[in-house]
């Protein structure tokens, strides 16, 4: 039997992306359908970054019903998650038809949809607000579930008439499933600080208006009344951290998938903490998270608030034995996380990505901080351009077919799982022999073999603002075992930092996953080919900072004797190096990153310089003799490649190119320019 999906709709959404975490992380495939219309596929990217593999996603309106009907045709879909939705309060009393018409008509289309192709398993996020004002009856809170409904505003009926669309559908095919999911107050973001609520305009809701006053860009929090009856006078509500809500959708959908066969269901469940909180009691739990008294001002009631909406939840803890977990406090220690390392949610200033090629996902990054300039793919996590003021300072190609060709010369690529070459068509660790696709004459295996690291799609990025105004990139790939013959899984994370300084900092870290082995040879680069403004490279001088060189035999195969330059100054002119030079013999880190930089190379042209630095032992310096691809010739470009020795994993040693299960690799590489 095919693989079977759940389908998230709203899946690039608050809710819906922890949910997808969580689904995944439990074992499920998920795809995504969402419009975009209040989220960003970078939190698409962050899913998959977190949860390491790619997660289909389609930007379809669910009011779309032929691509909605093809996402069913696609992928094999055994139930729904339904988040897709408008869901601004305020909002919908200003436009309600389009709140009716996105959240109810495009429910209809869903469950058409699901009918037509024989889906009959719903998830759906419905919401406390169905109950309006519980308080107008006695002994209604907590809020059990058969509190009467009678919600308020247009956002609160939609909800409420799509709950009755999906009841008269069960009433008239009891294969129905569906859970009626009412949620409490969502707040907090996922501990990774990778993914949270991202509210467009100012926020509506007491937690992100909060968390917008503590990085600054809100004065002060209004507190809408202090003459309520609860213990300082603020109105209670029932806050639940995203993640507890996200694993009651899991609990649900299993509850769901265990009735017995022929069995349908409909049934509402809150999902609340059963534990109200003020908002004086939260404003308190996050300046504590903060670490400082946060401005407020005590205001007048706002309109429709009550007193009390706490749930009770004893419904979902006995039947689907699922409980609330986190605290408020852990709710603002994670809001907070995710607050300072996201000032502004998923969008970033002077960073842009455009879709780059066929593959699925293939995306151009580009960060551009006042004219330093540098783009990144997924394809590969490959340096495509590196500009400054406008001059072109790395060879790239602008296709993705380009970079897929066997005729591309690694072109900014990142190399692994073994940069360099590797001599004898393979190596042995603790007696054990692993043999690596041979992709050079003489039995090599030339950077990881022909289908390593550079012909691989990446995950993410993460896109982050760092603290001196840098802006990180985070690409993420778990190469499987056997890959071009190297054993374990193993996942390696390639951090791009762009600095205002005109720096480019590659952080590599890799470490074994899974359980399919517990070592591997590894030795990571990146092959960027710089250009200094010139057609060819002769004219440009260089400063080496050691004359010490493997000697190589007619293999390019170090020999095992070391030699060295006459000068370390000069200008390349004729010269031709594929040559392997020694930084620092006595650096037998697997991790190098502890190391200061230091600096391998200064290379000048009359019009730019690049400054190579590391924390590895070696680096090879290639000056592109083999060049001939495209509009590219020979020596347009020279490559300074800084990692392990050549063929280390043959040698005595082998100690840094060999990772094993719990440990971590890890090198440094920083490129200057002027
Ligand atoms: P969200 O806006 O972050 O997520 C909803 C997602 O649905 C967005 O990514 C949006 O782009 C997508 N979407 C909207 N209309 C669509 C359409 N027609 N087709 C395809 N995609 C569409 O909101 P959230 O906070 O994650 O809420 C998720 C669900 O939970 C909603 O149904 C909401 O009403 C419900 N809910 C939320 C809260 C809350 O406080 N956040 C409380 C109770 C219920
Ligand atoms: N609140 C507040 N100031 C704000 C936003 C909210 O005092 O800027 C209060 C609001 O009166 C309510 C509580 O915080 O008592 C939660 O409001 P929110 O809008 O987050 O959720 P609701 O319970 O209204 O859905």
């Amino acid at each position: 039997m095919s693989e079977q999906y759940i389908l998230v709709t709203g899946g690039a959404g608050y809710i819906g992306s922890h949910t997808v975490i969580e689904l995944i992380q439990n074992g499920y495939k998920v795809v995504i359908v969402d419009n975009l219309i209040n989220s960003s596929f970078d939190a698409v990217s962050r899913i998959e970054f977190i949860v390491g593999e790619k997660v289909p996603f389609f930007n379809v309106d669910l009011k779309d019903e032929k691509s909605l009907t093809k996402v069913f045709e696609t992928y094999s879909i055994k139930s729904v998650i339904h988040f897709a939705a408008l869901k601004a309060v305020g909002e919908s009393t200003k436009i309600p038809l389009d709140y009716y018409d996105n959240n109810v008509n495009g429910t209809i289309t869903l469950l058409k949809v699901m009918n037509n192709v024989n889906v009959k398993t719903i998830v759906f996020s419905s919401s406390a607000t169905v109950y309006g004002d519980a308080t107008r009856f006695e002994n209604m809170i907590p809020i059990p579930e058969h509190c009467p409904n009678d919600p308020t505003n247009p956002y609160g009926k939609t909800k409420y008439v799509i709950e009755q669309i999906i009841h008269d559908l069960y009433n008239s095919d009891p294969e129905w499933r569906a859970a009626i999911l009412r949620y409490f107050n969502p707040i907090g973001a996922h501990p990774s600080g990778l993914i949270g609520e991202d509210p467009l305009g100012i926020p509506n809701n007491l937690l992100p208006y909060l968390a917008q006053v503590a990085i600054g860009r809100r004065e002060k929090l209004s507190i809408f009344g202090n003459d309520y009856n609860s213990h300082d006078g603020t109105p209670i509500r029932d806050y639940i951290h995203v993640v507890d809500l996200a694993k009651g959708h899991i609990a649900s959908l299993s509850y769901l998938n265990n009735l017995e066969s022929n069995k349908g269901l409909f049934r509402e469940w809150n999902l609340g903490t059963g534990k109200g909180s003020t908002v004086f009691d939260v404003y308190h739990a996050f300046s504590k998270a903060v670490g400082r008294d946060l401005p407020y001002e005590v205001v007048g009631r706002r309109a429709g608030d009550v007193l009390d909406l706490t749930a009770n939840p004893t419904r979902a803890n006995t039947e689907l034995e699922w409980f609330a977990e986190k605290s408020i406090e852990d709710a603002c220690k994670d809001l907070w996380r995710w607050t300072t390392k996201n000032p502004f949610g998923f969008q970033l200033d002077n960073y842009k990505w455009t879709i780059f090629g066929e593959i699925e996902g293939n995306r151009l990054h580009t960060v551009d901080l006042d004219g330093f300039k540098v783009s990144i793919t997924n394809y590969g996590a490959t340096i495509q351009n590196i500009e400054l003021n406008g001059d072109k300072l790395v060879l790239g190609f602008d296709n993705l077919e380009s970079y897929q060709s066997s005729s591309n010369p690694f072109f900014g690529a990142t190399v692994g799982r073994y940069a360099n070459r590797i001599g004898n068509g393979g190596f042995t660790i603790d007696g054990k022999s692993f043999k690596t696709e041979i992709n050079e004459s003489e039995n090599k295996t030339l950077h990881g073999g022909s289908q390593g690291f550079d012909k691989k799609q990446w995950l993410g990025p993460i896109v982050l603002k760092e603290d001196d105004n840098s802006v990180s990139l985070s690409f993420k790939y778990i190469d499987p075992n056997g890959s071009n013959g190297f054993p374990s899984d193993l996942e390696t994370i390639v951090k791009y930092i762009v600095s205002p300084k005109n720096t480019l900092t590659i952080d590599f870290e890799s470490q074994i996953v899974g359980n399919n082995g517990d070592v591997t040879a590894l030795n990571l680069t990146n092959h960027s080919y710089f250009t200094l403004g010139d057609d060819v490279i002769d004219e440009y001088q260089v400063e080496l900072s050691t004359p010490k060189y493997l000697a190589l035999d007619s293999n390019q195969l170090p020999t095992g004797e070391t030699k060295k330059l006459d000068s370390t100054s000069f200008k390349f002119g004729s010269q031709q190096f594929d040559d392997d030079f020694i930084i620092n013999e006595a650096n037998e880190l697997l991790d190098t990153r502890s190391q200061d930089l230091k600096t391998l190379v200064n290379i000048s042209s009359s019009s730019h310089s690049i400054k190579v630095s590391s924390t590895e032992p070696a680096f090879q310096l290639y000056t592109g003799d083999g060049i001939f691809v495209g509009e590219f010739k020979s020596r347009a470009g020279f490559a300074v490649e800084p990692s392990r020795p050549v063929n280390a994993i043959n040698s005595s040693n082998a100690k840094q190119v060999i990772l094993r299960k719990g440990e971590t690799y890890g090198s440094k590489i920083q490129y200057e320019f002027a």
